[in-house]
C-alpha cells in the first residue's frame, strides 16, 4: 500500500474548509490523523479552564466527524516535533501537511517542523484558513505591520475577495495499522469536583455543525438589526461565533462566502465584517508582537504605578464590586464562559481604571474563564481599553459604569438575569443600587452591605485617582 499523509491537527478543528485535510483527500492515499496536544513546547501557553472544557467537546465533534469520513482520530500529546517524528515512524509517512498558525510560539514550532521535514526530503505543506491576511504578507507602503485599525482595514478590504471555502472532503482511506492514541478524558479531562461546566453545557454546542447553526441563525435573524443591537447585553444580537472562531470550528472565508451569499444588501453585514477585521488586526498585532500578553505595547505604560489590590481584585473576579453592570458581566463569563463584547469593555475599564489594577491581572483571568479566550483577540483587547494598546482608546477615557449600564442595559434585564439579588430594584436604582430611599430597598427585599455589596470604589474617587496615576506616567518622560 502507498505510504500515507499524515494530518496534523491543532486549533482547526474541522473538516470543512480545512486546507490540510483536502490536500490530504486529493492524494488518494491513505490519511493519517492525529491532533496534537503541545503544552511543552517553548513559549505554549496551556489553555484555560474554559477553553480546556470547549477543547474536550470540540474533539469528541471532530472525531465523529472524521470517522464518518473514514478516518480515525489520534491523540497524542507532547512537543510537536516529537509527536511527528513518532508518527512518521509509526506510519512511514513521507507527507505532513498542517493548517498554519500565527500565534508566535505556533509559528516557531511550525517553521522549525517545516524546515526539519523538508531537509531530510519529506513533503511538508501548510494552508490557510485560521486568517482572511497572512501577517507577515500584508503591510505598510513603508514596509512595516500596521498599528492603527483603519488603515489596516481598508488595506485588507481593498485587496482581493476572500476565496471561496473549500468543500469538506468525501469519504477517505484511514491507515490501516493500529496507531496509539490516548483517551480524551486522559488528554483533556471534563471537571468533576466540582463540576463547574453546568452553565457551559447550557450554553454551548462545541463543535463545527454548532458552529453552522448558529451562523444560519445569526443570517437569518439578527444580522439586520446587527449594528443597532449589538451593544445591548439584555439582546441577542452578535453572532456568538467567537469561540468557534477561536478553536478553528469554522473559517472566515466560511463566514464571509455565506454573508456574500446570504445577506447581500443587509445593513449590518458590513459591521460585522468589521468586527471580524478587529479579529485578524488583533492577529496581525501579536505576530508582530510576540510579547503582546506581557508588555505593554506603549512603553509609557512601563512605569504606571498599578494597584496590587487582592481583595478588589478577588471582588471583581466574583462580580462583588457593588456596581450592577460589572457584577453581571463578571457573573455572565464565570457561569457561561462568555461575556458581551460591551460588557467586557465596561469590566476591563473598571478594573484597570477605577481599581487601578494592571491589565495583565484581567487577561489571564480572562484567559482561564472564555471559552473563546484567544492568544491575540485577548491581550489585545485588554491593551486596548487599558490604554497602552495600540491604537487604543485614552486611557483618560474612563467609562462612568452607572451610565453604561443605564444606557445599554436600560430596562436592566441584563442585570436582573445575572445579578438575581436585585431582581426586585426598580430599574431607576438598578445601576446605582447605594442611590435607592431605604424604602425602596427595603421593598425590594435587598440590604446593601448583607444582599448585595455596596460599591468597592466610589466612582468618582476612583476616577480621580487614576487620572492622578496617568498624570504621572506622562511627567516621567515620556
Ligand atoms: P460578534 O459581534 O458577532 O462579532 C463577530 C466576530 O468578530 C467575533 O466572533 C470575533 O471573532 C470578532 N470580533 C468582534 N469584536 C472583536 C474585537 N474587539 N476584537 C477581536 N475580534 C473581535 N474576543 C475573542 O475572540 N477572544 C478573546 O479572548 C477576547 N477577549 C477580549 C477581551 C476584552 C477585554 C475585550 C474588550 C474584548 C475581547 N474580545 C475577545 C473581543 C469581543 O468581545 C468578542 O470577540 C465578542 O464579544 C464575541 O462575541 P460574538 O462572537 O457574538 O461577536
Amino acid at each position: 500500500m502507498s505510504d500515507p499523509v499524515l494530518v496534523l491537527f491543532r486549533n482547526d478543528r474541522r473538516v470543512a474548509d480545512n486546507g490540510a485535510l483536502a490536500a490530504a483527500a486529493d492524494t488518494g492515499r491513505p490519511v493519517v490523523a492525529a491532533f496534537v496536544l503541545d503544552e511543552e513546547s517553548d513559549g505554549v501557553r496551556p489553555s484555560g479552564g474554559a477553553a480546556r472544557w470547549w477543547l474536550h467537546h470540540s474533539l469528541a465533534a471532530l472525531t465523529e466527524k472524521l470517522e464518518a469520513l473514514g478516518v480515525p482520530l489520534v491523540l497524542r500529546r507532547g512537543g510537536t516535533t516529537l509527536v511527528v517524528e513518532d508518527l512518521i515512524a509509526e506510519t512511514g509517512a513521507k507527507t505532513v501537511l498542517w493548517n498554519r498558525r500565527h500565534h508566535p510560539a505556533g509559528v516557531a514550532i511550525d517553521m522549525q517542523l517545516k524546515h526539519s521535514l523538508r531537509g531530510r526530503g519529506l513533503r511538508a505543506d501548510s494552508f490557510d484558513g485560521q486568517l482572511l491576511h497572512e501577517p507577515s504578507r500584508l503591510a505598510t507602503k513603508t514596509g512595516g505591520y500596521y498599528k492603527v485599525f483603519t488603515p489596516f482595514w481598508n488595506a485588507l478590504a481593498s485587496g482581493p475577495e476572500p476565496r471561496d471555502p473549500i468543500d469538506a472532503p468525501g469519504p477517505m482511506t484511514g491507515f490501516g495499522g493500529e496507531l496509539p492514541s490516548e483517551r480524551l478524558n486522559d488528554l483533556v479531562p471534563l471537571p468533576t469536583s466540582p463540576d463547574w461546566a453546568e452553565g457551559l453545557r447550557e450554553t454551548w454546542i462545541p463543535g463545527e455543525d454548532g458552529a453552522m447553526e448558529l451562523l444560519d441563525y445569526f443570517l437569518s435573524e439578527d444580522i439586520a438589526g446587527y449594528e443597532a443591537n449589538r451593544d445591548f447585553p439584555g439582546i441577542a444580537g452578535t453572532s456568538r461565533l467567537s469561540p468557534h472562531l477561536a478553536h478553528g470550528e469554522i473559517t472566515p472565508y466560511q463566514i464571509f462566502a455565506a454573508l456574500k451569499h446570504k445577506a447581500v444588501g443587509s445593513s449590518g453585514a458590513a459591521k460585522f465584517r468589521k468586527e471580524l477585521g478587529w479579529r485578524e488586526f488583533c492577529a496581525h498585532l501579536l505576530f508582530h508582537n510576540p510579547d503582546l500578553t506581557t508588555r505593554n505595547f506603549q512603553p509609557a505604560f512601563d512605569v504606571f504605578p498599578w494597584n496590587s489590590d487582592e481583595d478588589a481584585l478577588q471582588a471583581w473576579q466574583k462580580g462583588q464590586t457593588g456596581y450592577p453592570i460589572v457584577d453581571a458581566g463578571m457573573r455572565e463569563l464565570w457561569r457561561t464562559g462568555t461575556m458581551h463584547n460591551r460588557v467586557r469593555m465596561i469590566v476591563a475599564s473598571f478594573l484597570t481604571k477605577h481599581l487601578l489594577i494592571d491589565w495583565r491581572e484581567g487577561e489571564r483571568w480572562f484567559w482561564d474563564t472564555l471559552v473563546d479566550a484567544d492568544p491575540a483577540s485577548n491581550p489585545a483587547n485588554w491593551q486596548w481599553v487599558a490604554g497602552s494598546g495600540a491604537d487604543a482608546a485614552p486611557y483618560f477615557r474612563i467609562f462612568n459604569p452607572v451610565l453604561q449600564g443605564e444606557k445599554f442595559d436600560p430596562e436592566g434585564d441584563y442585570v436582573r438575569f445575572f445579578v438575581p439579588e436585585l431582581e426586585q430594584l426598580p430599574s431607576r436604582f438598578l445601576h446605582k443600587p447605594w442611590l435607592a430611599p431605604a424604602s425602596v430597598l427595603a421593598e425590594a427585599g435587598i440590604m446593601l452591605g448583607r444582599d448585595y455589596p455596596l460599591p468597592v470604589v466610589d466612582h468618582s474617587k476612583g476616577r480621580e485617582r487614576a487620572l492622578a496615576a496617568y498624570r504621572s506616567t506622562r511627567g516621567s518622560g515620556e
